[in-house]
């Protein structure tokens, strides 16, 4: 087994210091329960150390690859996101009225450090997809929560931030790609994307890729943004899908690692599709204002990359004593016959302890804040709602 999930010091987290005690309290959480959460956890231990794990190292030999704008993701994928979806994991966090479990972020938080543990590339794609289901639950309107997000939190169809240009990174008020309105409510995209993860790949039937751009006419800079949906395959009212679109994939990235995670650039508006000329999408909330409306998923994306970090140092951690544990080399301190395993020699345990000790400390403070977010969305009192958010 290459990960196994650290439950016990997981749950003692989750219930001495972050408090579950409390966030079961707040409104929507009551059945958080203990044994809830316990059984919650196992699950996700089990499918992330049995689904995910083995696919981690060979999804890096095995990059995703494109060819003529489609993208083959690393071999088993396909397979391991369809049982991902099946098993409701995309919705742990998302509300119960659009299909997901209604869990605090608190446990979705575990989850997705196991997620991230066992193999970020996998885990980029439903990261992208929570972020752009809290923009559209934020900033969408009723018709377009009930049309897209179903589907999303069923792990259906997956989410894109599509805010990065060649000549914007940094500084998204150059962002030029543009949106001209048609008069029926619909916009066509014209531009190009880069570094888009997960912005195209053949593991869910659709990707609504939520995307920054400037309607003719509007003020330079950042105040002049407008956020879109614009789906790689039309979707009708009910939520069926329709033509293709006119946004295609020009290439992948070549990266260090997370290999089997396709970062895409994307064109909108090449006249390609089953469209005409331009993407079609539509505009979430008011014109204007998508960067304010981009930053909740960058600040859900933004946690998340932290949460990496805890997943990749606790991996590293499972590693090294692994390795410790088999190594042998060097008489022990203590005198001993012939070389003993490398863990038992001071430094190296000292060494081990540090890593341990880092990944804990980090747990914890992550875990904090998921608790804290709980709190700042669901606590009727609001004087507890704003000493969260801060
Ligand atoms: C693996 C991967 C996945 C990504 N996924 C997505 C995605 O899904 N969607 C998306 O839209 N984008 C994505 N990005 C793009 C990412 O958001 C950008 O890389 C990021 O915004 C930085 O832009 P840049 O690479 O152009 O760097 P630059 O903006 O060119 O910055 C280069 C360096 O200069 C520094 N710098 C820039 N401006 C300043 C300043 N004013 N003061 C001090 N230092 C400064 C930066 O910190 C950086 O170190 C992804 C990138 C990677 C590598």
């Amino acid at each position: 087994m290459t990960y196994a999930a650290p439950l016990k010091d997981m749950l003692f987290v989750i219930r001495e210091l972050a408090g579950l005690d409390a966030v079961r309290k707040l409104p929507g959480f009551e059945e958080a329960t203990d044994d809830t959460v316990e059984a919650v956890l196992a699950e996700a231990a089990k499918f992330n150390a049995e689904v995910l794990a083995p696919l981690n190292r060979s999804g890096d030999l095995t990059p995703a690859t494109v060819k003529d704008g489609v993208v083959t993701t690393s071999p088993g994928f396909r397979d391991a996101f369809r049982l991902f979806a099946e098993s409701g994991w995309q919705g742990v966090l998302h509300p119960a009225e659009f299909g997901g479990q209604g869990l605090p972020k608190l446990v979705a938080t575990a989850c997705n450090e196991m997620l991230n543990s066992a193999n970020l590339s996998f885990a980029l794609c439903p990261l992208l997809t929570d972020g752009a289901i809290e923009a559209l639950l934020t900033a969408g309107t009723d018709v377009q929560k009930q049309v897209f997000l179903p589907k999303m939190i069923e792990g259906r169809w997956t989410g894109t931030m599509n805010l990065t240009e060649p000549q914007a990174g940094s500084d998204l008020s150059l962002v030029r790609t543009r949106a001209e309105p048609q008069g029926d409510g619909n916009y066509r995209l014209f531009g190009q994307k880069i570094f888009i993860t997960y912005g195209e790949h053949d593991m869910a039937e659709n990707i609504l890729h939520l995307v920054l751009a400037r309607i003719p006419g509007a003020p330079e800079g950042v105040k002049g943004i407008s956020l879109f949906i614009v789906p790689k395959y039309l979707v009708d009212a009910q939520g069926g899908i329709g033509k293709r679109n006119d946004v295609w994939c020009a290439s992948i990235e070549h990266k260090l690692g997370i290999n089997a995670s396709p970062t895409a650039v994307l064109v909108y508006g090449d006249d390609r599709g089953e469209v005409g000329a331009g993407a079609l999408g539509q505009l979430i909330g008011e014109e204007n204002r998508g960067l304010e409306y981009m930053f909740i998923m960058m600040n859900a994306a933004r946690f998340a990359v932290g949460m990496q970090g805890v997943s990749v140092a606790e991996g590293a951690y499972q590693k090294a004593v692994a390795y410790a544990r088999e190594r042998v080399q060097s008489r022990a301190v203590e005198g001993s016959s012939g070389p003993v395993p490398i863990i038992g020699h001071p430094d190296v345990r000292r060494m081990l302890m540090t890593m341990r000790a880092y990944t804990e400390g980090a747990r914890a403070l992550a875990y904090v804040a998921a608790a804290a977010a709980d709190a700042m969305h669901a606590s009727p009192e609001q004087a507890v709602a704003a000493a969260a958010a801060t």
